[in-house]
């Protein structure tokens, strides 16, 4: 009996709510004042979005637990808080984590769970997705406002969906019902590769840019994982990342790839878009493992034809990796990829048997590749495809490497400098790193390992 009460019992989450621009419509500089605690605003007028008092009334009856986190002023702060019914703490200076902290101590029971995941931060700024990260939780941004002139702010990057995007946060939502059907069902909500790792399935992607040309044809890149740098929460997938690059991975490993990139390609939003060919960023000749983009690509189920159109030199020297600057990486792709069509059998006027070049004029190609960073490769294979005469294009990269997020929270207990989380290259395991100078860091080289 015991048993089937566990099972039934759903799993309850702490949720942490910004409040400007996430709950309520106040991004314009005009709300400064009130903000600040230097005036005070009639709380019945503020202006709150659509679903917000919906979700908490929602959440509050499924037994989660709701706080406001807000850099605002108390005397503006809890008047609302008071209003929608749920806890408060304000002047939190994101992504400055002491506040939060400081909080969780004074609430055993919060801090249970976010030490055991169940924690989701919602906001619309990077500050809000940093500061998540930080305590580990998963994290949610949302833009329930349209972007203006007069409300982007460079110090916060309110209005900078770029911005928000490369933090790397866990889901991505407009509305505040889809946050409920993500806390509901959050392995299916999970990018879809994350969610292929994490025993779920997904058609979701990280909506990295899309281009609308003048013909009336488009470019979109998608990336189907997080390659997180630092702290972050249990479903970025680093580790899958570099385990790709080891000779001994798995077939396990291929597939759960292969999975994620399957269960997006074959949704119907994709498929009715009409793709003519499926192709890859062909490995070179000294990547190791050999085949290591070609083994994922043959293992994912499609119906759209598989060919070969991107090659690489095969005099290719050196590598991207080494290359962090957008102008850098753009020279190296101009001297060593290029778009090469492969040859077709076909059937002559005579009925002989003859080979000719595979056309990609008017041809929608999907192309896939290993991982996303400044986004210059996505771009000049698009730019090269286009060239030859595509028409609409979808680049999907398996990960998209977001910013790095340290939070100085573990020190070093032989030399007092604070820690660094990073990961072991050749299997994925994490750990806390005194980082010392062969590895650019000022620290003595002490490590602790972290059970994953
Ligand atoms: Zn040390």
């Amino acid at each position: 009996m015991n048993e089937i009460n566990n099972e039934l019992k759903q799993i309850l989450m702490l949720i942490f709510l910004d409040l400007d621009g996430t709950l309520i419509n106040t991004v314009h500089p005009d709300w400064k004042p009130y903000k600040d605690g230097q005036k005070d605003y009639p709380v019945s007028q503020i202006p709150i979005f659509t679903g917000v008092k919906e979700f908490i009334a929602s959440r509050k009856a499924k037994g989660d637990f709701l706080a406001i986190v807000s850099d605002s002023h108390p005397r503006y702060v809890n008047p609302i808080s008071e209003m929608l019914g749920v806890e408060a703490l304000s002047l939190t200076d994101k992504p400055n984590n002491k506040k939060i902290l400081e909080f969780l101590d004074s609430r055993p029971q919060y801090k249970q769970m976010v030490a055991e995941g169940n924690c989701l931060m919602v906001g619309d700024t990077k500050l809000d997705i940093e500061l998540g990260r930080r305590i580990g939780a998963l994290t949610c941004w949302i833009l329930p406002y349209l972007i203006t002139k007069d409300i982007k702010d460079e110090r916060d990057g309110i209005g900078d969906e770029m911005a928000s995007k490369k933090m790397g946060p866990t889901f991505t939502v407009k509305t505040f019902a889809e946050i409920e059907e993500i806390i509901d069902f959050p392995l299916n909500n999970l990018y879809s590769i994350e969610s292929s790792f994490a025993g779920g399935q997904s058609l979701k992607a990280i909506r990295f840019s899309d281009n609308k040309y003048k013909d009336g044809s488009y470019a979109c890149i998608r990336c189907l994982a997080r390659q997180e740098q630092g702290e972050c929460d249990k479903y970025a997938r680093a580790d899958k990342y570099y385990l790709m690059s080891n000779p001994n991975r798995t077939d396990e490993l291929l597939q759960k790839l292969a999975n994620g990139i399957s269960s997006f390609i074959n949704q119907p939003a994709v498929q009715e878009q009409g793709w003519d060919y499926f192709t890859y960023l062909t490995d070179k000749a000294s990547t190791v493992p050999t085949n290591k983009m070609k083994a994922i690509f043959d293992l994912v189920q499609t119906s759209i034809p598989k060919i070969e159109l991107l090659k690489w030199n095969d005099n290719t020297q050196g590598s991207l990796r080494n290359r962090n600057l957008y102008n850098e990486r753009k020279a190296f792709l101009e001297q060593f990829l290029t778009v090469s069509v492969p040859k077709e059998k076909v059937i002559d006027l005579f009925g002989g048997e003859t080979e000719q070049l595979i056309s990609i004029q008017e041809k929608n190609i999907i192309v896939l590749d290993d991982q996303l960073t400044t986004g210059a490769t996505a771009w000049h294979v698009i730019h090269k495809l286009k060239e030859k005469g595509a028409k609409n294009i979808l680049f999907i990269a398996m990960f998209q490497m977001v910013l790095a997020v340290n939070n100085n929270d573990v020190i070093c207990p032989r030399c007092g400098k604070p820690m660094i989380m990073k990961i072991r290259r050749s299997d994925g395991h994490r750990f806390y790193s005194c980082t010392p100078p062969e590895y650019r860091g000022d620290g003595c080289g002490f490590i602790i390992d972290i059970q994953n």
